[in-house]
């Protein structure tokens, strides 16, 4: 996920980057398969995550927009939208096992489908589970922005992306932006 500003103008550029997919890329739309391996690999990958979200601006950043349809996400642990102090935290086989009724709405957008932002209406608080690199189990209550980019990323896995939940108002304002990213890709 990206924010609808930029956060922090501090991070710098770094040369671990993966190339990120862009909309109409068939990797975005599968469902990725969960991890089960725990070793060397996973925690280069999900560093090489971090260094990629972080150059590219980004608050959350999914396996699969960098080619890799694993259950793995990164996102930045922020307290609020001016968080610049905010921490990655790397999630692995992340499940949202408890949404709250309310919802809320705020502009989101994805570092898969650049130049578009939208308002998604989403649950105000989430419990999710998830592993880290050693495989141990863990559990996180979200809520606000952090909340938001867990869904948003988590949704990643399913193959599904924010311009799916868009009115057809919404999704008509943004219809030849996002046929001009799709037609770059073919
Ligand atoms: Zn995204």
């Amino acid at each position: 996920m990206v924010p609808n500003r930029r956060v922090a103008e501090h991070w710098d550029t770094v040369d671990m980057n993966l190339t990120v997919k862009i909309c109409g890329d068939p990797v975005l739309r599968r469902v990725a398969s969960p991890v089960e391996q725990f070793d060397a690999d996973l925690r280069e990958l999900a560093e090489s995550m971090i260094q990629t979200m972080l150059a590219e601006n980004g608050i959350g950043l999914a396996a699969p927009q960098v080619n890799v349809s694993k259950r793995l996400i990164v996102a930045l642990q922020m307290k609020d939208f001016d968080d610049n102090a905010a921490q990655p935290l790397v999630l692995v086989n992340p499940a949202a096992v408890r949404v709250s009724k309310d919802m809320w709405s705020y502009e989101e957008g994805c570092l898969s489908i650049p130049g578009i932002i939208a308002s998604v209406l989403r649950p105000q608080d989430v419990d999710v589970k998830y592993q880290d690199l050693e495989g141990e189990f863990h559990a996180v209550s979200a809520s606000g922005i952090f909340g938001r980019i867990l869904l948003h990323e988590i949704d990643h896995l399913d193959g599904k992306l924010f311009i799916d939940y868009l009115s057809s108002a919404q999704k008509s304002l943004i219809k030849s932006k996002l046929n001009d990213l799709i037609q770059d890709k073919a």
